[in-house]
């Protein structure tokens, strides 16, 4: 199906009286994420396109670099849902004027049909490579048996969200009280073998886009992001065996209540952590962790003491806790930034409370010694 045959029998029957430009803009709407201004980036990023290049995509079919930016981009369910709401009738005349290319067309399936051979329109006009029947039934065959064997640990790794550049989808919805998982499990490199290491879960549409996509750029982006993913998950898995006390929870609410004035009440000067993170190395990562010791400081230490006379906290306790999860990140060899992290990180999945929250509590535990050592010149 060619867009310059689709599109005007799509106008006869979804425009109601539009005009072509307009017509097509809803329809990319309908179609993409990507907004207007975006459509056709590659030119000019601040432009929309003209009435006129509308009207010659139309004649012409569609520009590479417009598919190209809204093709992993693609909405294919709106649409669907958009002519699905027609009434029987009108969209039994639609099917009717469709079914020289495709028999069994009919009022049920026209709004799935249709929004099918757009994607496909897309997707040609992007430069993928389409499938046969055959490729695709080889692809669900593979697809599915990787997706048993390594697809909860792939699915873990992603925590939750596809990690295809510019996606972030959720992985798992709930639906009625139960989680469904909606991803497939993808080769990164397609000519490398099918081992953890050169797999990714993906929401499906992503799926279905990049295994008809060839482009090594991308596939370049995507290693990139699959070792960003695994040193994550290899972290987390170094920190889950080390205990954190819950009661952290309870000094991060009292964190979370305190107002101005009562920091700016008690501002710490925090010379300790230029002996631990060097400004030229760690730059960020200085500038935060100052910045939230001189504010929390010296609340923090009255909160932790507070809570260990009341005995809902050992702090004691809680310093070597930290202390440990820091050595064995440190014996990994990983970088300060990292160990940062993964700390906050391991102190947000024990509470739940807010990263931000987390960052304090570890910059805390820079400037009390827990976490990083003194630079040795
Ligand atoms: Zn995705």
């Amino acid at each position: 199906m060619e867009f310059k045959t689709l599109f005007p029998i799509m106008k006869k029957h979804l425009a109601d009286g539009d005009d072509v430009p307009y017509f097509f803009r809803e329809l990319m709407a309908k179609i993409t994420t990507v907004s207007e201004a975006d459509w056709a980036k590659g030119k000019d990023p601040s432009a929309k396109l003209s009435d006129n290049t509308i009207r010659s995509y139309v004649k012409r079919g569609l520009s590479k670099n417009l598919a190209g930016n809204i093709v992993y981009h693609l909405t294919p369910k709106i649409l669907t849902r958009s002519i699905s709401k027609r009434s029987p009738a009108s969209r039994a005349l639609f099917a009717e004027d469709l079914v020289g290319y495709e028999p069994t067309i009919n009022a049920d399936n026209v709004a799935e049909k249709v929004t099918e051979w757009l994607e496909q329109i897309i997707q040609e006009s992007a430069g993928l490579i389409p499938q046969d029947e055959l490729q695709k039934q080889q692809q669900q065959i593979l697809a599915s048996d990787l997706k048993k064997k390594y697809g909860d640990y792939l699915l873990a790794e992603t925590d939750g969200c596809c990690p295809f550049p510019g996606c972030g989808r959720q992985l798992t919805i709930s639906k009625n009280g139960k989680a469904i998982h909606t991803f497939e499990v993808s080769l990164i490199d397609k000519s490398k073998a099918t081992t953890p290491e050169n797999l990714m879960a993906m929401c499906p549409q992503c799926y279905a886009t990049y295994l008809l996509d060839d482009s090594k750029k991308l596939m370049a982006e995507l290693k990139e992001i699959k070792t960003v993913l695994s040193t994550h998950k290899q972290s987390i898995r170094l920190l889950d065996d080390l205990p954190l006390e819950k009661g952290i929870v309870g000094v991060i609410k009292r964190i979370r209540k305190l107002g101005e004035k009562e920091l700016s009440d008690a501002s710490f000067e925090p010379k300790e952590v230029k002996q631990k993170l060097s400004p030229s190395q760690d730059m960020v990562l200085y500038n935060a962790v100052t910045n939230y010791v001189t504010t929390y400081f010296i609340r923090i230490k009255e909160i932790m003491i507070n809570l260990d006379k009341s005995g809902e906290i050992d702090y004691d306790e809680i310093q070597d806790q930290i202390h440990a999860l820091y050595k064995k990140l440190k014996k990994a060899n990983k970088p300060h930034l990292e160990i940062f992290n993964e700390i906050a990180d391991k102190i947000h999945r024990v509470t739940l409370q807010d990263a931000i929250f987390c960052q304090i509590v570890v910059s805390y535990f820079v400037q009390s010694c827990e976490v990083f050592d003194a630079i040795t010149e």
